[in-house]
């Protein structure tokens, strides 16, 4: 249990920001717990993005939070007594802000390797030549869709676009087995195109975002695949292999195994490991089923919205979800929520796509399908 094998270092924050702790496994493996703390503004708190030290045969760093979130983690580094200088690498979880946003901060400062899969180093770049129509052709390949406005990104994306778009990655991949030993990767992808989980040992797991207390992750869209295609690695050539909703629940399915062949793992989310002034314990396979359960539902209540009609996507966003998540930019995650779930809909044949509006089609299939869906291997 999490709250019996944490020695807190700092108290922090009820949120868990600033809140320090050390982990000893029983392998003698030591783990520090360094939040760094994520305002995006708005009255939602996601809570600290955690990043987590690991001081197996050579001390390395499981992310490294926002932009400008680089001196932080230095500092917490210096507090628990591993000087920065030290780090044999950063392990990137994926590449979403939250995670490498601090990375061009501490990389150039003490000339550290990152390790992070190798889809995340084809997707940080800029391919202005390449970019398809209708895209946003000045943004990295990773944001090339990006439905935020230009005020938003001007603020949040220009800079951190560009000085992303430059750091050497030493690309990794699934079962990679060279992070120290007894610490093998996972790829398992469909939060992120790009996301690793960690096993480290027999007993603990760093999962990212992938798998959350509390939150249900967003998926990704398979419809982005098309656009990005020709600048991934051919081994990633499978239209719902990396994108999507089918691709995450491939993945949870997964960790499922993974929790199957080791039992009790600690689970070290992204986020939320701390939250509300308590721990949040994660029992790997019942989270997982949570989740696929979640997304049923989603699905069931999707199809259910439809069945009364065609609707665009913001249309069912507006139907299914409360008043006060669509806000801001809320309504531009909610439709790309529904997006996911219409396309897993369609793939199962229970609901088609004209002129801009989803339409139920009388299959009822979606539920045997993610049934049928194989752990991501
Ligand atoms: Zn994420
Ligand atoms: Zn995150």
């Amino acid at each position: 249990m999490i709250q019996d094998m944490a020695e807190v270092l700092h108290e922090g924050e009820p949120n868990g920001n600033h809140r320090i702790f050390r982990l000893k496994l029983r392998s003698g493996l030591e783990i520090f717990g360094l939040p760094t703390s994520n305002s995006y503004g708005g009255g939602w708190d996601l809570g600290p993005t955690w990043n987590y030290l690991v001081c197996g045969d050579r001390p390395f760093l499981i992310d490294a939070g926002r932009r400008g979130a680089g001196e932080e983690l230095f500092q917490m580094m210096d507090g628990v007594g591993v000087s920065p200088a030290d780090l044999a690498f950063v392990l990137l979880t994926h590449g979403h802000e939250d995670h490498d946003g601090a990375l061009p901060e501490i990389v150039p400062r003490i000339g550290l390797t990152v390790k992070a899969h190798h889809i995340y180093g084809s997707l940080i770049r800029f391919y202005p030549e390449e970019a398809p129509p209708a895209v946003r052709k000045d943004f990295p390949a990773a944001c090339w869709r990006c439905a935020m406005p230009e005020s938003f990104s001007r603020k949040y994306c220009v800079d951190y676009h560009r000085e992303r778009s430059v750091l050497e990655i030493e690309g990794i991949g699934d079962g990679t087995k060279e992070l120290g030993s007894g610490i093998v990767s996972h790829h398992l992808p469909g939060h992120s195109p790009d996301a690793l989980c960690v096993l480290l040992g027999e007993e603990a797991i760093a999962v990212g975002d992938t798998l959350l207390p509390e939150i249900s992750p967003s998926p990704s869209q398979e419809g982005f695949f098309e656009l990005v295609r020709s600048i991934l690695e051919p081994a990633y050539s499978d239209p719902q292999a990396v994108y999507g909703l089918r691709s995450f629940i491939r993945s949870l399915k997964r960790l499922g195994k993974i929790a199957e062949a080791h039992p009790d793992l600690l689970v070290l989310p992204g986020h939320r490991l701390f939250f509300n002034n308590r721990w949040n314990e994660v029992v790997l396979n019942e989270r997982v089923r949570e989740l696929i359960r979640h997304h049923i539902d989603r699905c069931a209540a999707m199809l259910e919205i439809l069945e009364r009609g065609p609707k665009t996507a913001r249309e069912i966003a507006a139907e299914y979800f409360e008043e006060r998540l669509l806000k801001g930019f809320g309504m531009i995650m909610a439709e790309n929520e529904v997006i996911s779930h219409c396309e897993l809909l369609i793939a199962a044949g229970d609901a088609a796509a004209k002129d801009g509006r989803y339409h139920a089609t009388g299959a009822g299939q979606f539920e045997s399908l993610i049934d049928s869906l194989e752990p991501a291997t």
